[in-house]
């Protein structure tokens, strides 16, 4: 039920959430509530990842979390704090493959990442 209520539009929705291991869980499992204790979000996402790692569609969902602005809570195993981890990781690698290469690495790392 989570991603139907996140992309409830039937002609937007995306296929692989059909199969999505989620379906039968509330939002509460993979969402943070306001002023959620530390330890609590920690288990919470614990748990929420173990419906995550049985899941069939799980690298189409985290392909989609990380494919457009910040998403919030759990998708595809990661939280969203790994997922901001990764996606540092990716700009460092990206502007590391750059240098040396003169001003013209940056225009090329651009364009290597608007071919992906
Ligand atoms: S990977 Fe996790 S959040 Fe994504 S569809 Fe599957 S169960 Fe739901």
């Amino acid at each position: 039920m989570r991603l139907l209520l996140i992309n409830d539009d039937p002609v937007r929705r995306h296929q692989w959430q059909d199969r999505a291991a989620c379906h039968d869980f509330g939002s509460e499992l993979f969402f943070e509530s306001d002023n959620e204790l530390r330890v609590v979000r920690a288990r919470r996402e614990q748990a929420a990842k173990k419906v995550c790692a049985m899941c069939p569609v799980r690298r189409e969902c985290l392909r989609f979390a990380e494919s457009g602005p910040e998403v919030f809570g759990v998708w595809g195993g990661t939280t969203q704090r790994e997922r901001a981890v990764r996606r540092r990781r990716r700009k460092r690698a990206r502007g590391a493959s750059g240098r040396g290469r003169g001003a013209g690495g940056a225009a090329l790392n651009r364009r290597t990442a608007e071919l992906r």
